[in-house]
């Protein structure tokens, strides 16, 4: 609780320009301005000194005070409310509940009962329930930070002291806070506190949901934030989730200015893609179902460049009949009736073991027999799938393109065209291993499409398990290694007029989308959501400087100099 009232400054005079502090991003968009605090709260000074007891006969006034102040806060709140909308007057509804709440008014009048002071009961009440929230945890813990608001109110209002919160600033500004409750944020001007960074909190405090509503950046658990002083520049960048102090002021609202157009850009891109100079990109989905797909199409794309069969089969402790299968095909062919459809077969094993494949005990499974593989052990599994395909095809009356994961060879590439053929579609591999993009020439000549599945590409190539949190920077597309396999695939593609794919999330990143493009990638996949701000990206830059990104990027020795190489020659 004490660090609800801490005053600005700790840190004050000590030189920090330019140092970046890291948090957790919770809503993009950058935003420039000196930061302000909310104001200093008087709870702790009126209940650290040992306050003298209320004698017994003015406990009935004390207690009478202190409903009274709750009653005041409550009406004040929904007051608020009754100005604004949506999440913003749904949390300043239940914030006076709060102040009403009957076991916490409860708690403080047996407190005030034995004689303790209204403040000092409002204090330890709360401290009560506070531990109990904390104990709970998730999202009830997080709620704490609107208790302890709703104790500073009462106990100012019992003191005869102003209202604690955010002030109202003369200029845009930053807000700092420890936390912010939804009283202080839900009457928040947007043009006037820019953005919110908060030390502690979550991505589901309220800070952060009223951050969203408001569509200002946020940041959220930043550990270092008390070294800003009030008054210093910032320049908050809610999507990396970082905090530059006293920045340049021309850079900073350069891009500031920059961020603006981009998530304005973002929101009103349609597609389809292509670059500013008109070079199409198809810009597809990655899904799973046909819920998946169905909501997918709400998304600008243009189509499914991965459909990953075995995440539908997941649960299922038998393998799903033939026409089981064709209509969970035809369900997802129909959600974008005709449009480019890439399925892939069962990519079983390692991460995504399915039941009704015996995958045996293997002491390294990501290395095993996965994806393609189990054809050799189980070959009428993937017959069966091809069927499947074959017959949701001729129903829907389509083409869909059907590619096999985790091909190493180009004789393997070849049987599985030679299957996918017979059955009149159109046939492809995934390029995930790196000896398939070292082949990549013998293996496009025996395909109709490639697809590089950058997750896996950049597990195999970086010897790091794609799962693992401590091996984030060797598993990053960006490696330089990586990008030079996809050069070599994507240049194998255009000798030979073979449409080349990407559907990794690298998809999904759209500055590495531009490098992609400008090393040759037809078209790129990814989750739905990611469409809109690659396709934006996109439209802004022409094939030419794609190709200069590509080459800076591929030339680099690490992911980080790969990322500013793009970004200069791309001039982003
Ligand atoms: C990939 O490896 O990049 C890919 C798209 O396949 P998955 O993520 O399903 O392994
Ligand atoms: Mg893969």
């Amino acid at each position: 609780m004490n660090q609800q009232i801490r005053e600005d400054n700790p840190h004050a005079g000590r030189e920090l320009g330019g140092r970046e502090l890291g948090g957790t991003p919770v809503v993009g968009g950058k935003a420039y301005g000196p930061v302000v605090r909310p104001g200093r709260r008087m709870t702790v000074e009126a209940t650290e000194v040992a306050p003298p007891p209320v004698s017994e006969a003015e406990r009935d006034a004390e207690l009478s005070r202190f409903v009274a102040a709750a009653g005041v806060v409550a009406a004040r709140l929904r007051e608020r409310a009754s100005h604004a909308s949506g999440a913003a007057a749904e949390v300043l509804i239940a914030t006076a509940g709060l102040a009403e709440d009957r076991g916490w008014i409860g708690a403080v009048s047996k407190l005030i009962g034995t004689g303790t002071p209204a403040p000092a009961a409002a204090v330890a009440a709360t401290e009560q329930f506070a531990a109990m929230f904390t104990k709970l945890g998730g999202l009830m813990a997080e709620r704490v930070t609107d208790l302890n608001d709703v104790r500073d109110r009462v106990v100012a209002e019992v003191l005869g002291q102003p209202e604690p919160g955010v002030p109202v600033p003369d200029e845009p500004s930053v807000l700092f806070a420890d936390d912010l409750a939804p009283a202080d944020t839900a009457g928040l001007d947007p043009e006037l506190i820019t953005a919110l960074a908060t030390r502690l909190g979550g991505p589901t405090s309220h800070t952060a949901i009223i951050a969203r509503q408001l569509g200002i950046p946020c940041v959220v658990a930043v550990a270092e934030l008390d070294v800003v002083s009030a008054g210093t520049a910032v320049l908050v960048d809610g999507a990396a989730g970082t905090i530059v102090v006293e920045p340049d002021p021309d850079r900073a609202r350069a891009d500031v200015e920059q961020s603006r157009r981009e998530v304005e850009a973002i929101a009103g891109w349609t597609g389809p893609g292509h670059t500013a100079d008109g070079h199409e990109v198809a810009i597809l989905a990655n899904v799973a179902d046909g819920v998946s797909a169905r909501a997918a199409t709400a998304s600008p794309v243009e189509g499914v460049g991965l459909f990953r069969t075995e995440l539908a089969f997941l649960d299922r402790p038998d393998e799903p009949s033939l026409d089981e299968q064709a209509a969970l095909y035809r369900e997802v062919i129909e959600a974008f009736g005709g449009k480019k459809m890439v399925i892939r077969t069962l990519d079983a094993g390692s991460d995504k073991p399915l039941k009704f494949v015996d995958h045996g005990t293997e002491a390294n499974p990501a290395l095993g027999v996965r994806g393609n593989r189990i054809a050799a052990t189980h070959p009428e599994i993937r017959a069966g799938q091809l069927d499947a395909i074959a017959r949701a095809a001729e129903e829907t009356g389509s083409t869909p393109w059907v590619m096999a994961p985790m091909i190493a060879s180009a004789p393997e590439a070849a049987e599985f065209a030679a299957q996918v053929r017979r059955r009149g579609l159109v046939a492809g591999v995934m390029i995930e291993i790196p000896s398939a993009a070292i082949l990549a020439p013998a293996i496009v000549a025996e395909v109709d499409f490639v697809s590089i599945g950058t997750n896996d590409l950049t597990q195999y190539t970086m010897a790091a398990d794609r799962m693992s949190a401590e091996l984030a920077e060797l598993t990053d597309p960006w490696q330089p290694s990586v990008l030079a396999l996809i050069a070599m695939v994507a240049e194998a593609g255009s000798r030979t007029g073979t449409p080349v794919g990407v559907c990794g999330e690298a998809a999904a990143d759209p500055l590495l989308a531009c490098v992609l493009v400008g090393l040759g990638v037809t078209s790129l996949s990814s989750a739905p959501a990611a469409a809109a701000a690659v396709g934006a990206k996109l439209a802004e830059v022409d094939l030419d400087r794609c190709r200069a990104a590509a080459t800076a990027a591929v030339a680099t020795a690490a992911p980080g100099a790969a990322r500013a190489a793009a970004r200069e020659a791309l001039r982003c």
